[in-house]
């Protein structure tokens, strides 16, 4: 037994955070780390951005929460905002990712049944592969380590092992309903996609009438320097799931779909009790209003710029310990020898906090509004973390 009432999922860092500004977070005993966890990816705009405090501040004033019962205007203005700027017509709005690539499926296997195929329900998916920790998503994402315990496994998704155009082509049948994957995969160890990929799944769905889903809840909403990472392959979605940095620390995200698709979404066949709730929708609107605003995503595409060159530099410098540099924008990732955590544990005792994923990844996601400063920051940090692992390992020999 511990002694905390708490589940004990997860491995928690032992640091009590009291407060944040920009890409600074404060401990209760006051020290200070620069955040390039960005709480995985989802403070866009770092801490206590003024214009969102302002935003739900005022929001919390008014009114927190009514349900889907009622309209909701702030749903309809930020519905509209996505829209105008994607490929989408309509919109759901949900309190998670998992929510929103779960909406995302179901979108899909009833445009097949309202088409008068319910046979098509089967989702292809990728080795390697994050949608969330639901029933259905540990199913869509298909790695044993998350299904591992929970009973049989939902079925309705196959996992293909390699990203490889004729394997997912053999893979159609009568029963495909839709290809689901993330433009760049986030916890798989920030691995990406090549554009010539999405499009040719684009192509290959076209060709047969299946539906293409981007997962972007990690690489949506500016984070690749684009709004959304798929632009870069000239590429649209049928369906895209989103969440993490719309809310920049509110939970919220949001199903967004073509009408000829979300029109078999019709009453009663989706719901959530807070999806779209006034707060989320106060925010989100001033996300977007932050994110839309001219130079916003050029900032983001140069700062990621740099960082890049500058852990380029740190991998040359450092050859036995750093692999591979891969990502784009501020969604990037160091490939290791070894396991991250070793590294990312020298990082926070040098004030910079990171995050792991897969494939022996540390992951950089800061918020999209650091600068240069910040950047040389966060590169002394490393630079020190990994000459103390340098050290402690000449030392063990
Ligand atoms: N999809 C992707 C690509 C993610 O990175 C995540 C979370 O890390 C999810 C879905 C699940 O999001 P949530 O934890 O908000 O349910």
């Amino acid at each position: 037994m511990t002694d905390s009432s708490l589940y004990a999922t997860y491995a928690r860092a032992d640091l009590k955070f009291e407060k944040g500004e920009g890409a600074w977070l404060t401990t209760q005993d006051n020290r200070r780390f620069l955040d390039f966890a960005a709480g995985i990816a989802v403070n866009s705009l770092g801490h206590a951005h003024p214009h969102l405090v302002e935003a739900l501040k005022a929001q919390a004033e008014k009114l927190w929460h009514v349900s889907n019962l009622y309209d909701i205007p702030g749903q309809h203005q930020l519905a509209e905002r996505l829209c105008a700027a994607t490929f989408a017509d309509k919109v759901f709005f949900t309190n998670s990712g998992a929510e929103a690539v779960e909406c995302a499926v179901k979108t899909a296997r009833r445009y097949h049944y309202d088409c008068g195929h319910p046979e098509k329900s089967t989702v292809l998916t990728f080795s390697g592969a994050f949608h969330g920790r639901t029933l259905g998503m540990i199913a869509a994402g298909g790695q044993e380590k998350y299904l591992e315990g929970f009973g049989p496994k939902a079925p309705g998704f196959i996992t293909l092992t390699s990203l490889d155009i004729d394997l997912v082509k053999q893979s159609i049948n009568e029963e495909t309903a839709a290809i689901l994957i993330e433009p760049i995969q986030g916890e798989g160890g920030i691995r990406e996609i090549v554009p010539a990929f999405l499009k040719a799944l684009r192509d290959l769905c076209d060709e047969s009438d299946i539906l293409l889903i981007l997962d972007e809840v990690q690489t949506g909403v500016g984070r690749t320097g684009h709004l959304f990472a798929h632009e870069e392959a000239g590429i649209k979605p049928d369906i895209m799931a989103i969440a993490k940095g719309i809310g920049g620390g509110f939970p919220m995200g949001a199903c967004l779909a073509t009408e000829k698709v979300a029109k078999a979404m019709i009453p009663g066949t989706h719901g959530s009790t807070y999806g779209g709730n006034p707060l989320a929708m106060a925010v989100g609107n001033a996300v977007l209003d932050v994110v839309l605003e001219d130079g916003f995503l050029d900032h983001v595409a140069k700062m990621g710029l740099v960082l890049k060159q500058r852990l380029a530099a740190l991998k040359d410098a450092y050859p036995d310990y750093i692999e591979e540099i891969r990502g784009r924008g501020l969604l990037l990732g160091l490939k290791l020898s070894m396991p991250p955590a070793e590294l990312i544990n020298a990082c926070r005792a040098e004030g910079l906090l990171t995050v792991g994923a897969g494939d022996n990844v540390l992951r950089l996601a800061p918020p999209l509004i650091i600068d240069q400063e910040e950047i040389d920051f966060a590169l002394r940090a490393l630079e020190h973390a990994l000459d103390k692992l340098v050290a402690a390992k000449q030392e063990s020999h």
